[in-house]
C-alpha cells in the first residue's frame, strides 16, 4: 500500500492509501458532489426559512 493523492477539478486534494501507484483526477467529490451542495443549500434554505418565520411571528404577535 502506498500513499498517493487525487485531485478533483474543484481543486480539492485528498490523499488515500492505494495499491493504485499514480496520482489520479476526479471529476467529482463530495465537496462538489449535486448531493453534498444540494444538501447544503437545503440547510440554508431552511435557515432563511426560520429566520422569516421568526420575522412574521413577532409582526403577528405585536398585531
Ligand atoms: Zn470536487
Amino acid at each position: 500500500m502506498k500513499k498517493i493523492f487525487f485531485f478533483c477539478i474543484c481543486n480539492k486534494k485528498y490523499s488515500l492509501f492505494s495499491n493504485y501507484e499514480k496520482n489520479i483526477t476526479i471529476n467529482i467529490c463530495k465537496n462538489c458532489h449535486p448531493y453534498y451542495t444540494k444538501k447544503k443549500n437545503l440547510l440554508d434554505a431552511s435557515k432563511k426559512m426560520k429566520s422569516f418565520n421568526k420575522k412574521y411571528e413577532t409582526f403577528f404577535k405585536k398585531k
